[in-house]
């Protein structure tokens, strides 16, 4: 049947979010329909909401860093049941194309992430409608609703006993900083490791760089305030660009005897992008761009900057296979390994989800965590 319940739609760019009664079909083959419990904010959301350098879809309901329960499941659907736990991730697994059976690769051909698809795979629909007019999807996942639909390959089911409000936010942003340090740039013990963009997922690259036993943490920011915070996440140096008249790369050059052995990219500028891949040292530098750009946007550097023998990388969800690998990270947590609650600086109820966007655009939080289920 046809729930009805509560969904922040984003009308048209910019404008606040607001909260109106949806309707979510059935889930199809393959799909499944859950209960989001918890949703966060990730700076994905706000790029498309804004729709400054992205492209604009409306209405929409956004959302990518969430955890739920499953409510029911459509035909074909084996792998979970009425009840389970379960993150809903942006990129998907179906576990059968080249990516998934890659152990490189989590770019799935099937379900990999397509911020411009605003409807299901398999029928070209949305699964949202207000008075029978379709609301478009977001990334497969659009959990800033009590009730979505996904492709059950975009659902891992992790362990029913995990705090909700605090694992969501390994759906997005604290998966990808991590597995963009611990899975792409791999950092020896004792190297130096540059973070540009010290937001959640920057910190979670900083957190990751930590955990490999980096000696040097350089976090690079336009915002001071994150200066503090970043210390938790084991960042050791701080540079503000707005401080220096020279280039940041010859800041890092000076700093480090001709620049940092790792560098990971989290703000998505371009400019800092080609910052983070130029501070690289030669010879055997990596650079890992996670960020998501404006679509026009061009990287240009020398290609002598590769002929002296740097590596350019980039990654989504930190090269993580969603449902191969949250349940561990789950259990990480569970654990007590891995550190959640630092991340979370603000937590906010469905109905003041709009707050959630003025603390990420005024560079006060990391991540707000919004209760959706108490509403
Ligand atoms: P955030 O807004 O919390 O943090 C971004 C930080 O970058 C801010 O502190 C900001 O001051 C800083 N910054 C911006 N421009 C800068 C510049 N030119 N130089 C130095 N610092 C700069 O955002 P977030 O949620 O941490 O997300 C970070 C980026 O990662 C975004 O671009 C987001 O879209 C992207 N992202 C990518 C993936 C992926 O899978 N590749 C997943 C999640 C998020
Ligand atoms: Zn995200």
């Amino acid at each position: 049947q046809v729930i009805k319940c509560k969904a922040a739609v984003a009308w048209a760019a910019g404008e606040p979010l607001k909260i109106e009664e949806v309707e979510v079909a059935p889930p199809q083959a393959m799909e499944v329909r859950i209960k989001i419990h918890y949703t966060a904010l990730c700076h994905t959301d706000l790029y498309f909401w804004e729709a400054k350098g992205q492209t604009p879809l409306f209405p929409r309901i956004l959302g990518h860093e969430a955890a739920g329960v499953v409510e029911s499941v459509g035909e074909g659907v084996t792998d979970l049941k009425e009840g389970d736990t379960v993150l809903p991730v942006f990129t998907g697994e179906c576990g059968e194309c080249r990516h998934c059976k890659s152990e490189e690769s989590n770019m799935c051909d099937l379900l990999r992430i397509n911020t411009d698809r605003g409807v299901m795979i398999s029928d070209g629909k949305s699964r949202f409608s207000i008075n029978g007019k379709p609301i478009y999807h977001f990334v497969g996942t659009s959990t800033f609703s009590e009730y979505t639909v996904t492709h059950v390959g975009s659902l891992a089911k992790i362990n029913p006993e995990a705090p909700l409000d605090k694992v969501c936010i390994l759906s997005c942003g604290v998966s990808t900083g991590m597995g963009a340090t611990l899975n792409v740039a791999k950092p020896k013990k004792g190297s130096s490791v540059a973070i540009f963009g010290l937001g959640g997922v920057g910190l979670a690259a900083a957190e990751g760089a930590r955990m490999a036993g980096a000696s040097r943490i350089i976090g690079i920011d336009l915002n001071s305030d994150r200066f503090e915070k970043a210390k938790l996440f084991g960042v050791t140096e701080f540079i503000n660009p707005l401080d220096y008249k020279k280039p940041i790369q010859e800041v890092i050059a000076e700093k480090t005897d001709g620049g940092v052995d790792y560098s990971i990219e989290c703000t998505g500028n371009v400019k800092a992008m080609i910052q983070a891949f130029e501070s690289c040292h030669d010879g055997w530098g990596v650079a890992v761009l996670v960020g998501v750009p404006h679509s026009d946007a061009v990287f240009a550097t020398s290609p002598v900057n590769f002929l002296n023998e740097r590596t350019l990388k980039g990654t989504f969800f930190g090269n993580y296979k969603p449902r191969t690998d949250l349940p561990g990270l789950v259990e990480l947590y569970m654990d007590k390994k891995l550190q959640l609650e630092k991340f979370i600086t603000h937590e906010v109820s469905f109905a003041d989800i709009n707050k959630a966007f003025d603390y990420m655009i005024k560079g006060e939080s990391l991540r707000c965590v919004t209760n959706v289920i108490g509403n």
